[in-house]
């Protein structure tokens, strides 16, 4: 196998808070090693089009407690086509690019697993989503920050929903994983939580009501995960007014609120951990996999196992959150 003596790097998809802080690790700890680094702008798309410049360490200086991303991001439908991936083929060659560190949820692993086989390109992955859904780290990089931004609004509406003696159905993101939603759910006092796990097993509205929900309480609260599954938090205040009109109702959607924001400690800690091992594996000669977290250890996750299988919900969560909320 040739040397890598320049690294690209990218972020891709959904941005997440703590991207930053991982560009910065990746960055230095490249440098550190004496390789040199290219920065891509806006995820594969830069790639395409040749948006690529050099980095050098100050280049990272100051952004540690950004959040979104230096690099922007951007969904690129080229790099989906064998034709788009040829043209960031020859660009990462023109620019001497001898390998990728892709930091992005599973579309953008998905996209680096097929790079990395079609070209035999070197690409290591870092999990950066607030969604916390790729399997084989304990924790993705955004994912606390999106959870404080969750109890921070929780906690606000939860004013105004005793005030009220409301019930609130808050949508949180996720798209098919409840992670958001449960511990947003549990770490906010939250009375439930929605979750597309779940929901295909029982009706979890009807669950909450039998259960004698909101007996003892003036207001509530619910999370629920945006997902096609669940059906959101309008489907389920629509199902309320016309299933138990009792309820006083209201529907607030978080949104892209969840996005932003300074990244937490702990997400600037494993930003900087994952982004540091990014480098090492590139100098051992791993290639093609993520770089996760498990059990307080860097592991190196292949990206077909990362990507494909589905990251459990811990039951014991949900019956905390069940006990908790009586
Ligand atoms: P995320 O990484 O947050 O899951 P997306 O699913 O939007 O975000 O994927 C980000 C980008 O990764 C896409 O815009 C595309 O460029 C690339 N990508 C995703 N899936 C594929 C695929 N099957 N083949 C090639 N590239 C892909």
């Amino acid at each position: 196998m040739p040397a890598i003596k320049c690294i690209g790097i990218l972020t891709s998809g959904g941005d997440a808070p703590g991207m930053n802080a991982a560009i910065r690790a990746v960055t230095r700890a490249a440098i550190y090693n004496g390789l040199q680094v290219k920065g891509i702008y806006r995820g594969y798309k830069g790639l395409v089009t040749g948006e690529i410049k050099e980095f050098k360490s100050q280049n990272v200086s100051n952004i540690i407690q950004l959040g979104g991303t230096i690099l922007k991001t951007a969904r690129c439908k080229e790099f989906c086509t064998p034709e788009g991936r040829q043209i960031a083929y020859e660009n990462m060659k023109k620019e001497g690019i001898d390998a990728l560190v892709i930091i992005g949820g599973d579309g953008s692993l998905t996209g680096a697993r097929i790079f990395a086989e079609e070209f035999d390109v070197p690409c290591i992955g870092l999990p950066g989503t607030i969604d916390n859904d790729l399997f084989g780290t304990d924790t993705t990089i955004g994912y606390d920050t999106a959870l404080n931004t969750i109890l921070d609004a929780v906690d606000k509406i939860r004013d105004t929903a005793t005030s009220h003696e409301r019930l609130f159905f808050i949508e949180v993101m996720g798209r098919d994983a409840g992670f958001l939603a449960l511990n947003g759910a549990i770490a906010s006092g939250a009375e439930a939580a929605i979750i597309p796990e779940i929901s295909t097993e029982v009706d979890q509205l009807e669950e909450l009501i039998k259960n004698g929900f909101r007996k003892s309480k003036n207001s509530s609260i619910v999370l629920v995960a945006e997902s096609p599954i669940t059906g959101g938090a309008m489907h389920y205040a629509e199902r309320v007014k016309n299933e138990y009109p009792g309820y006083d109702v209201r529907v607030t959607i978080l949104g892209h609120l969840q996005r932003g924001g300074s990244p937490t400690a702990h997400d600037r800690i494993l930003a900087s951990r994952l982004g540091a091992a990014a480098i090492d594996a590139i100098m051992e000669g791993q290639r093609n996999v993520m770089i996760g977290i498990d059990h307080d250890e860097i592991v190196y996750v292949p990206f077909t196992k990362a990507i494909k299988n589905d990251k459990p919900i811990k039951k014991e969560l949900v019956n905390v959150l069940r006990e908790l909320s009586i």
